[in-house]
């Protein structure tokens, strides 16, 4: 199996540029932030404790986001390849998904790369579809009819934690918690830094040029 692991801070485009990989590769893409806004929403035992670490854009703990995961990547096993975004966010969780990687299974790590200036604009302008979770962005991305999701119609919203007191916590966390993750993968994976501050157009190329699997 081929492990994509997407790399970058929160608001670089990670979910925006995995689901244009997902669909010309036909990987399936795995958001942990996806899977506990659903749980949320759905207001399940998970759901209620992640909501408390989210608010405040704190990280969930590990075992709570591990799991859900594991649950997840189960259900692809008849796939060629996966990609993942939002995991791991620290050395512990790195550590908890090595362990279910098998010998044979083959990781590559995305390591999506902008200034602070490009994601702290792209996180306040990110607008998502509350009923599909559908990704917009008010100036680069923009619906087709105001506030409508193109895809099902539903509600366009900002996320609770993309207003701008959780957006610099988020950015802590991921400079404190997440970044020191790439010298950990350096070391084990192979790892390729994209400057992700193009159009998403320029951005899938520059992946694309990159022997990723080989
Ligand atoms: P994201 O959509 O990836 O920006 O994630 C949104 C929020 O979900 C984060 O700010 C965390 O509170 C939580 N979250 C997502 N993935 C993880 C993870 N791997 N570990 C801990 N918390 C996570």
């Amino acid at each position: 199996m081929r492990f994509g692991i997407l790399f970058g801070p929160p608001g670089i485009g990670k979910g925006t540029i995995g689901k244009v990989l997902s669909e010309k590769w036909n990987y399936p893409i795995i958001s942990t932030g996806d899977v506990l806004r659903d749980s949320v929403k759905e207001a399940t035992d998970i759901g209620k404790k992640a909501e408390i670490y989210m608010k405040k854009g704190e990280l969930v703990p590990d075992e709570i986001v591990f799991e859900a995961l594991k649950e997840k990547i189960g259900q692809q096993n008849s796939k060629p390849g996966i990609l993942i975004d939002g995991f791991p966010r620290n050395i512990n969780q790195a550590i908890m998904l090595d362990r279910i990687f098998k010998n044979d299974d083959k990781i590559v790590v995305l390591n999506f790369v902008a200034s602070d200036s490009v994601v702290i604009e792209r996180l306040s302008l990110r607008r998502i579809c509350k009923n599909c979770g559908a990704i917009y962005h008010l100036k680069n991305i923009p619906p087709k009819k105001e506030g409508e999701c193109d895809v099902c119609g539903g509600e366009l919203i900002q996320r609770d934690d993309d207003k701008p007191h959780v957006i610099a916590r988020r950015l802590e966390v991921f400079r404190n918690e997440t970044k020191p993750l790439l010298e950990y993968y350096s070391k084990k994976y192979k790892v390729i830094t994209v400057d992700a501050s193009d159009n998403l157009e320029k951005i899938i190329k520059k992946v694309e040029e990159h022997k990723l699997w080989e």
